[in-house]
């Protein structure tokens, strides 16, 4: 139904369920703490009000990827530890230092920047040395650690760095008995004694992210880092979903109905016409495209949910827009479209989007555009 309120398409985020999917996570983890990761705008979320929900339900630690998202969790009053883990040369160290975030260091130039950092600044920074395990990407290859392990004691000792966490990553944690996953811990506990012979007795040493979390209670450590899960998608669907999980989502994508009309059968709908219709029948038009984060490769497989019906998308996903055929269903102009939502009322959910456009539904949620207010549902009264 129409409201007059609601937007063309809207992001529903219920902080209640990132509040009880925090909790979920620290039951599993338990003894281990649970850091809320809130990297890209908490996965299309929302950042500081998802951060905020998640310290609320008792995450002790908050994750960002890139320093500026760290520095904006402080600039809005987060005040608990801060890990941020993906550094350029030339990323702002003094201000992360000031701040009071944990700087992850993955190689000998990143030590450096930030030792220099700590000289002109003052303060010593807290830093956590990552190893690449196993995964291939970021973090500093066993060849590498003894001496990126040394000169971090050098530094601690100088009273420059105090090195709060030795880290690391998963390649295969949606699989848990993928081989590589038994070959990370044991290297992990490589670089852990290496670290721990050299004298490091870091406040957190961490490997889980949320499906380790979820799967591996052999690599919770002190702390697991926990995404996807956080915002109560399953982040091992063929593992289970999210309600096997204990975890409920907590975005529902929501346009409404700007046309509904008549059309004859065999009328081409939408760019290329790779759609036609077969019979006499009323076309819904939906103001919501790939501007906004709907995948084009959703053109006539993307599910919609429409007053208790399901359709799927008739024809090419366009920048703004796309269309529904709504056969015999007597929908009107401002009704609700829902794109994905939890699914209890048998609306399609991030994971059917997925799975429907070939991708992963850390990519549906996360690429909800700026264009797309979100709407919290649910903050709590205290924060
Ligand atoms: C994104 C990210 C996470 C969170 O992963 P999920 O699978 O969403 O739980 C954890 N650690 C690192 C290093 C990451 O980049």
């Amino acid at each position: 139904m129409s409201t007059g309120e609601q937007a063309r398409l809207e992001a529903r985020i219920d902080l209640a369920a990132v509040r009880s999917n925090v909790r979920r996570m620290r039951e599993v983890a338990g003894p281990a703490q649970v850091m809320a990761v809130v990297k890209a705008d908490a996965y299309g979320h929302g950042m500081v009000p998802c951060a905020r929900a998640a310290v609320e339900a008792g995450a002790t630690w908050l994750g960002t990827a890139l320093p500026e998202e760290a520095l904006a969790l402080r600039a809005a009053g987060l005040s608990v530890p801060i890990l941020t883990w993906l550094h350029a040369p030339g990323d702002p160290f003094r201000e992360l230092i000031a701040a009071d975030v944990d700087v992850s260091i993955s190689g000998l130039w990143a030590l450096g920047e930030v030792v220099e950092a700590v000289r002109a600044g003052g303060r010593p920074a807290r830093i956590q040395l990552k190893a690449d395990t196993g995964l291939g990407r970021n973090g500093a290859q066993p060849h590498d650690w003894p001496l990126l392990v040394e000169e971090a004691v050098k530094a601690q000792k100088d009273g420059l760095v105090t090195v709060t966490g030795l880290w690391s990553h998963f390649a295969c944690a949606d699989e848990p008995t993928h081989p590589s996953v038994a070959a990370q811990l044991t290297a992990y506990r490589e670089a852990l004694e290496i670290a721990e012979r050299a004298g490091l007795r870091p406040e957190v040493r961490h490997i889980a992210n949320s499906p380790a979390a979820l799967l591996l209670p052999e690599s919770h450590y002190d702390l697991v880092r926990s995404g996807l899960a956080t915002y109560g998608v399953s982040p091992a669907p063929e593992e289970g979903s999210a309600a096997d999980f204990g975890l409920r989502p907590a975005m529902t994508l929501v346009g409404r109905l700007a046309l509904v009309k008549l059309v004859e059968s065999g009328h081409g709908v939408s760019y290329g016409h790779t759609y036609h219709t077969t019979r006499r029948t009323r076309l819904g038009l939906v103001p919501a495209g790939y501007a906004d984060g709907i995948p084009r490769a959703a053109s006539s497989c993307g599910p919609v949910w429409i007053d208790g019906v399901r359709h799927t998308i008739a024809g090419r996903v366009a920048m703004d827009q796309f269309v529904v055929d709504l056969g015999d269903q007597e929908a009107g102009v401002g009704d609700e479209v829902v794109l994905f939502g939890p699914g209890d009322r048998g609306e399609p959910t991030a994971q059917d989007w997925a799975e429907k456009t070939g991708t992963i539904a850390y990519e549906i949620v996360t690429r909800i555009g700026p264009r797309v207010p979100r709407v919290y549902l649910n903050a709590s009264a205290v924060l």
